[in-house]
């Protein structure tokens, strides 16, 4: 009887803990380095968050390197009590393809929170580049082969993922030059250390407006209403038939964290994502906020897995170009 009073009194400790869920500041690990697009997203999203997660303080822990694949470790292997949380983007599709010493499982190790946004990507060079325009850019590729150098954020990352498309659908192959993030990229980008950048339009977009780089397509099959953007053609009408990349951005959490938490955090996040500022930020910068049917953790698992399976053989068709 004891014994039974103990364990019930337990629970009703353990119960009362998750309803003051969070006591205390969370963790959002984003695995690449500050000042890029992912960082961005995180951020902002972290103000959004704010209140519906009670007022509690959102640290943002930026673990850059390998693509994303160290900061998705890190969360993989933490306490999975709520309070370290991971923002990673279709990064979580594509590493399994080219790592093979992952040292988590992308459907295993975590809880799935949901969807945030779907950002596009722009290509982008150096501001000295003479091109102007795609037409100028594909004779430079022509007249420059061996010699052109395109950043990206390690491999698996957005930037890597739409490079090697890019340099299998021109069949032009450039030395790849890989970053923590696309952060830093851009301010070697911007200052001519590194010729060409593919990148999403949340890191992109102001830099374009300020005619501080050379832009040249988007990635999206549709071109873009975002007044900065909207006169950019996309790829697949300067003659890459088919070239589509859509970034995505999501929550997790380590598995094993108690449900009564997940779905705290999954409600805070679709409140989050109503918020009128949040949204203007990010439709500014010519990304999607995602609204509640995709905000959901079962779903968006469901999502990556089929990811895994679209990206995975056109990773390895492109793979002489991996890195
Ligand atoms: N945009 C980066 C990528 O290429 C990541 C980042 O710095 O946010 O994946």
């Amino acid at each position: 009887m004891k014994k039974l009073l103990l364990a019930g009194a337990a629970l009703l400790t353990a119960t009362a803990a998750l309803a003051e869920y969070p006591e205390k500041p969370v963790t959002i690990v984003v695995p690449f380095s500050a000042g890029g697009p992912t960082d961005k997203v995180a951020r902002d999203l972290a103000e959004a968050l704010r209140k519906p997660l009670g007022g509690q303080v959102i640290i943002i822990d930026n673990v850059g390197g390998a693509g994303g694949t160290l900061g998705a470790t890190k969360v993989a292997k933490a306490s999975n009590d709520g309070y370290t949380l991971l923002l990673h983007h279709i990064g979580m599709s594509t590493s399994p393809a080219l790592y093979r010493n992952m040292q988590y499982k992308t459907l295993e190790d975590f809880e799935y929170l949901g969807m945030i946004n779907e950002v596009p990507m722009t290509l982008i060079g150096k501001p000295s580049l003479p091109a102007t325009n795609y037409a100028e850019l594909t004779k430079w590729l022509d007249a420059n082969k061996g010699k052109i150098n395109l950043a990206n954020a390690g491999l698996g990352s957005a930037s890597h993922l739409c490079g090697l498309l890019f340099m299998s659908t021109t069949k032009v192959d450039m030395t790849t030059v890989p970053y923590k993030g696309t952060g830093p990229a851009m301010t070697d980008l911007l200052g001519g250390q590194v010729d060409l950048m593919c990148d999403q339009t949340t890191n992109t977009t102001s830099q374009i407006a300020g005619g501080k780089v050379k832009a040249y397509a988007v990635t999206s099959t549709k071109r873009l209403t975002t007044p900065a953007l909207a006169k950019l053609p996309t790829l697949d009408e300067s003659g890459l038939k088919g070239f589509n990349v859509s970034i995505w951005h999501a929550l997790y959490a380590p598995k094993g964290t108690p449900k009564a938490v997940t779905d705290k955090i999954n409600a805070a996040l679709k409140i989050a994502l109503k918020d009128p500022d949040f949204i203007h930020r990010e439709e500014g910068l010519g990304a999607v906020v995602m609204t509640d049917a995709r905000v959901n953790g079962p779903e968006h698992k469901k999502f990556v897995e089929a990811e895994i399976n679209k990206w995975g053989p056109i990773i390895k068709a492109a793979g002489q170009y991996a890195d």
